[in-house]
């Protein structure tokens, strides 16, 4: 049966909203098994820990569960997840067969390396005719930097850059458009790290303002070279650094968190101060309108706006200017540990027990900003608009008077997700669409 590729479910979307939920994500890490080196991971290759992956059949019953449960957004995350590619396919199969509409996973691009060699295009080849046969609606490619080699080095993957390039025309010729996702980090643009030269303090308005500058520059240097390699889609994961003290296999620190998913570090590759992350998320607010007549740009300017207004509450769990996170009551993370349901990979002191049970009657209060893991903020920003037009219509609509700009650019990216065909990793880009997002008056940054 040919895999179906389908648009937005606006009937379970309103019939969430109208029970004060919105659409159910799960997450599910498929193994923490890798063989790549980022130093911006607790799983790289090189950090002992006893590894493991979930067994196809606990799989395919936790599958049952959250199919059972209503959920309709499923993502296997590793690790590598494609290390286990008959596990991966056979499970996309079984969530597909149990009627879970959006199904999502990504690689490191590990088959990609060395494209010079004689079997490159049978190693691309076996990936593509299986992932392109399943029901998969999303496959992301990960990358660090603009610059190769960096990209390169931090993976431990050489050639692999090279390798994505030669390979896109083939995924999209089999109707699968990979997404390039970027987890921000220091070395975006290149070996010489971003905001480094002054101790990562900024004391005056010109050493922010300077700040500000190389990010954008870093970004677009970024954007650009994803579209140059020919990605069609791109996404931004926000930094995940987490202190020492609130790492994987340490009790939870100050601020409650206690990671499970390992993708996090203390590496200052990924460490940015709370100023520093409002200057680098504002950074890239003002960006993507320059890249999203260009390529599908997944990263809401809502969500980075509402993280820009918490920045100053960052850490305390207190933040009142972005929507509470959903982790927890609408979204749920699977270790691969032991196959436990968590409110997200960050909050592993909250065994949620079983998951129908977590998904049906959630227990977990929706107060929680602690961090800003784009797989759960993102939506819980986009869709927050739709549940206080439920619940609090009024509120809503002073808070839009008082701040129009706040209604503009939600609405906006409503309108350019549509022009973005939902980023729907089975479709080409509609370049016709997404020219219409050309920007006006954009004042250019000295080079
Ligand atoms: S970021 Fe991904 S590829 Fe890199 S070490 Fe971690 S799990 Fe592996
Ligand atoms: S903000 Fe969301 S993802 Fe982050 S710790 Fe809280 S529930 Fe988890």
């Amino acid at each position: 049966m040919p895999p179906e590729h389908p648009g937005p479910n606006w009937r379970a979307l309103l019939r969430a909203i109208g029970r004060n939920r919105t659409p159910c994500q799960l997450v599910i890490q498929f193994t923490d098994h890798c063989n790549a080196d980022c130093r911006q991971c607790g799983m790289r290759r090189s950090h002992s820990f006893p590894r493991s992956r979930l067994s196809l059949d606990r799989i395919k019953g936790l599958i049952d569960q959250a199919a059972a449960s209503g959920i309709q957004v499923l993502s296997f995350t590793g690790g590598e997840p494609l290390l286990f590619m008959d596990d991966l396919t056979a499970a996309i199969h079984h969530a597909s067969a149990a009627g879970i509409r959006y199904i999502r996973t990504g690689t490191n691009g590990f088959f990609l390396k060395n494209p010079q060699g004689p079997d490159f295009d049978h190693r691309v080849g076996r990936v593509i005719e299986a992932l392109a046969g399943t029901s998969l609606r999303n496959f992301w490619i990960s990358i660090d930097s603009a610059d190769p080699a960096v990209h390169e080095k931090n993976r431990g993957l050489p050639g692999v850059t090279a390798g994505m390039e030669k390979a896109l025309d083939r995924f999209h010729q089999a109707g699968l458009y990979p997404s390039a996702n970027v987890g921000l980090n220091r070395f975006i643009q290149g070996p010489h790290p971003l905001g480094m030269d002054n101790g990562g303090t900024y004391p005056s308005r010109q050493a922010r303002a300077a700040f500000a500058r190389d990010c954008r520059n870093a970004l677009r240097a970024f954007y650009r070279r994803v579209i140059d390699l020919g990605f069609t889609m791109v996404n931004a994961c926000y930094p995940m650094s987490l202190d020492a003290e609130e790492s994987p296999s340490r009790p939870a620190g100050a601020s409650g968190m206690n990671a499970v998913y390992e993708a996090t570090s203390t590496d200052a590759m990924v460490d940015f101060t709370p100023l520093e992350k409002t200057i680098l998320f504002q950074s890239l607010a003002d960006v993507l309108p320059e890249f999203r007549p260009r390529i599908r740009v997944f990263s809401p300017r809502s969500s980075l706006r509402a993280l820009v207004r918490s920045g100053s509450e960052w850490g305390s769990g207190a933040g009142r200017a972005a929507y509470p996170c959903r982790g927890g009551v609408d979204y749920f993370f699977i270790d691969a540990q032991k196959g436990r349901v968590f409110p997200c990979g960050y909050r592993g002191g909250e065994d949620l027990g079983s998951l129908v049970q977590a998904v049906r009657n959630p227990s977990v209060r929706l107060n929680c900003r602690r961090c800003e893991w784009e797989c759960f903020r993102d939506p819980s920003e986009w869709l927050g608009p739709l549940l206080e037009l439920k619940t609090a219509p009024w509120r809503l609509i002073r808070r839009w008077r008082k701040d129009p700009d706040d209604f503009k650019t939600w609405w906006e990216d409503w309108r350019y997700a549509r022009a973005a065909g939902f980023f729907n990793g089975r479709r080409p880009p509609e370049h016709r669409r997404l020219a219409k997002w050309a920007p006006t008056g954009l004042a250019a940054d000295p080079a």
